[in-house]
C-alpha cells in the first residue's frame, strides 16, 4: 500500500472509537499516504476522536450531526476554508433504535423506520450533494453496508430496509457524478464488533455463525475493511463505481451452513 494516496486529502465520517470501521479505514488512508480530515457526533465523541486523529497527524477534527443540515453546510464550509478540494470521502455512519434491532420487523415504527432512513441512508446522499462541489475528476466515495440489505439475517430488521436503500443510492449517485469522473462505491462488512454492532441482538451469535460458515473460516477485521476501502479510494480503483464490494471473508457466497461448522 505504499504511496497510493500521497497529495490526496480526504473526509472521515464516522469515527466513534479505535473498534470503529472508519479507524480501521483511516489508518490504511493515512499508511498509503493521505492527509485527513475527521468529523464526529457529539461532544462525549470529541475526547475519543481528538486523539486518533493526532495519531495520525490530522489537524482536522470538526462536529457534523448528519441529521442536521445547518450542521453538514458548516463542516463541508470549514473543510473547504481549510483545503478547498477533496479528493476522497468516507461515510461510516448509520442509526436505529436498538429497541427494534430485535424482535421482529413487522413492528418497526413509523418514527424509527424515518429515523433509520434519514441517518443511514439520506445522510449519504446529504452528504455527496455538498462533496461533489470540492470534487473533481478521479474523486471518489465510500459507504458502508451489511449482507443484511440482500437477505433477512436476524434481529438486522429496518436496519436491513435502509441498507437495501443505501446500496439503491449508491448507484444512483454513481450515475450522477460519474459524468464528473467522480466514482461512489460501498463496501458491504462482514459483522464485526464495534459500538453500533454492539446494539444488536444476538450479535455473538452472529459473529460466530459467520466464522463457522464464511470460506475463509474467520471473522474480518477492521484492517480488512480498510485495505479494501484503499483500493476502492485509490486509483487502483479507477473503473469502479456503483459497485458494492463484500469484504466478509466470503460469507456472502454460500448457500448453506458448512458441514464441518459446529454447534452453536
Ligand atoms: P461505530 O459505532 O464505530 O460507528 C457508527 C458511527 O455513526 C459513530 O461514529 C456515530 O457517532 C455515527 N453516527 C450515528 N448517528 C450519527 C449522526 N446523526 N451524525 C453523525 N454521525 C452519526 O460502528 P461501525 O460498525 O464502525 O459503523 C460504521 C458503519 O459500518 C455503519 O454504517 C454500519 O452500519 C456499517 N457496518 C457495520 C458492520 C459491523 O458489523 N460493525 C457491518 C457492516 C456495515
Amino acid at each position: 500500500s505504499s504511496q497510493l494516496l500521497a497529495g490526496k486529502r480526504g473526509l472521515i465520517m464516522g469515527l466513534a472509537n479505535d473498534k470503529s470501521i472508519a479507524w480501521g479505514i483511516a489508518k490504511a488512508l493515512s499508511g498509503a499516504g493521505a492527509e485527513l480530515a475527521f468529523s464526529y457526533m457529539g461532544d462525549a465523541l470529541k475526547k475519543r476522536v481528538m486523539p486518533l486523529a493526532e495519531q495520525l497527524g490530522s489537524e482536522i477534527v470538526l462536529p457534523c450531526d448528519v441529521g442536521d443540515e445547518a450542521s453538514i453546510d458548516a463542516l463541508f464550509e470549514a473543510l473547504k476554508e481549510k483545503w478547498g478540494e477533496l479528493d476522497f470521502i468516507v461515510h461510516a455512519i448509520g442509526f436505529s433504535d436498538k429497541n427494534e434491532l430485535r424482535g421482529r420487523y413487522v413492528d418497526t415504527s413509523r418514527a424509527n423506520f424515518t429515523l433509520s432512513m434519514d441517518i443511514s441512508v439520506y445522510s449519504f446522499t446529504a452528504v455527496m450533494q455538498r462533496a461533489e462541489k470540492m470534487m473533481s475528476e478521479g474523486s471518489a466515495a465510500l459507504t458502508l453496508t451489511y449482507y443484511g440489505a440482500e437477505k433477512v439475517m436476524p434481529h438486522y430488521n429496518v436496519m436491513g430496509v435502509a441498507k437495501a436503500a443505501l446500496e439503491a443510492s449508491v448507484r444512483y449517485l454513481a450515475e450522477d457524478l460519474g459524468k464528473d469522473g467522480i466514482r461512489v462505491n460501498a463496501i458491504s462488512a462482514g459483522p464485526i464488533k464495534t459500538l453500533a454492532a454492539s446494539g444488536i441482538g444476538d450479535f455473538r451469535y452472529i459473529m460466530k455463525w459467520n466464522e463457522y460458515n464464511s470460506p475463509l473460516r474467520r471473522n474480518v477485521t477492521i484492517e480488512d475493511v480498510g485495505n479494501s476501502a484503499l483500493y476502492l479510494l485509490s486509483d487502483l480503483g479507477a473503473g469502479v463505481t456503483g459497485e458494492v464490494l463484500h469484504v466478509d471473508a466470503g460469507y456472502h457466497a454460500v448457500g448453506m451452513k458448512a458441514v464441518d461448522a459446529p454447534d452453536i
